[in-house]
């Protein structure tokens, strides 16, 4: 009778230790669909590719997410890469396949997890937005509601999925990839909250152009992994809809650095942050369009501009100049519209300083 206890506690231990891999039993394009993962079942030394099970949608079908996964061949680290969180920016999506076209998972320690285009409704919408369509239909920022409700709308279940699903017990850390909106653009740029251990070593890693000391965003996925104890930061890759080869190719320097500085690959680790002179900010400001009309930004990105400088001005259909922005202080250029329709309340230009304020110290 003891030994038979001690059996059902030590399978009940084990049951609650490890959930173990769930496949639906399907598979697709021979691919298997699974609802959740567990590094813990993989075989060590190899790529595997899976379907993440994600919400369903009004025809009664589940939304299908890519998910890569290189397991090394020693255990180590897990790094988690995330691309297509908002469905119009791009460049993250071909940042991870080109770290899985270079990884060798028999030279690597630990694994590496990615999901390739978590909101697949904005993909395809070409959207920031996951597509709701009850109620007239709608859109729902998908980086705002993290970590997702197993009982809510489509773009919270979609969220809760692969959040509980792919990232809760597998990761140690995850770079969320993005890029700025639809008719603007970034450098390449971090946000990082450098109150939680370990992410300010996690962005120097990186060779962007500028690191924002920022306090966080609720709902952000971000977010979402550092209050769950998964190291993150947002990566910003540039612009919305396009491949930019050479923000691509830092990143990968970057994500090359991350892997070697956590011992997941042997060798040095190449630029990083203090080699790129990463400009390091606390403070940002967004100077927006008070009207609308045709605008034309006369500032570059990473350029440095001084307080009274002409940053843009708008125009109306006959070309006469309605309205001039200057900079309201010494800055650096972190973001600039590039669609001249500009709308009240859109962006001009974004500006970045370090405020020496106590209030702005973690980021405002
Ligand atoms: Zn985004």
């Amino acid at each position: 009778m003891k030994r038979l206890c001690a059996s059902i506690l030590l399978c009940f231990m084990a049951s609650c230790a490890c959930a173990a891999t769930g496949y639906t039993g399907d598979t697709v394009d021979g691919v298997k669909v699974i609802r959740t993962l567990d590094l813990a079942d993989l075989e060590g030394g190899k790529i595997h590719r899976f379907y993440l099970q994600g919400a369903s949608n009004g025809v009664g079908q589940h939304w299908l997410v890519p998910v890569l996964v290189a397991k090394g061949s020693k255990p180590g680290k897990r790094l988690g890469l995330q691309a297509g969180v908002h469905g119009d920016e791009l460049n993250g999506t071909r940042l991870i396949h080109r770290v899985f076209e270079t990884l060798d998972p028999a030279a690597l320690s630990g694994s590496v997890i990615a999901v390739i285009g978590a909101n697949s409704t904005g993909l395809l919408a070409n959207s920031r937005y996951f597509q709701l369509q009850h109620d007239s239909g709608g859109g729902v920022d998908f980086n705002r509601i993290w970590p997702g409700k197993a009982d809510g709308n489509a773009a919270e279940q979609q969220v809760h999925r692969i959040f509980n699903g792919i990232w809760a017990g597998n990761a140690d850390a995850v770079i969320d990839l993005h890029t700025q909106s639809t008719g603007t653009a970034y450098p390449l740029y971090i946000y990082a909250d450098y109150r939680v251990a370990g992410v300010k070593a996690l962005a120097e890693m990186i060779p962007a152009d500028i690191i924002k000391i920022d306090p966080g965003e609720p709902g952000a996925a971000e977010q979402a992994f550092n209050d769950a104890g998964m190291v993150s930061i947002t990566l910003e890759i540039g612009a919305a809809k396009v491949y930019q080869p050479e923000l691509i190719a830092r990143a990968l320097v970057g994500i090359d650095n991350v892997l070697k500085n956590y011992g997941m690959l042997p060798g040095k680790p190449g630029r990083d942050a203090k080699a790129q002179h990463s400009f390091i900010g606390n403070q940002t400001q967004s100077i927006r369009a008070g009207g609308g009309g045709f605008t034309e930004v006369l500032v570059a990105l990473n350029q440095d501009v001084k307080a009274g400088q002409l940053l843009a001005v708008q125009r109306n259909g006959f070309g006469d100049i309605t309205a001039r922005y200057s900079a309201p202080f010494d800055a650096r250029v972190a973001s600039i519209g590039t669609d001249p329709l500009r709308e009240p309340g859109s962006l001009l230009v974004r500006l970045i300083r370090i405020n020496t304020d106590a209030a702005c110290s973690d980021g405002c």
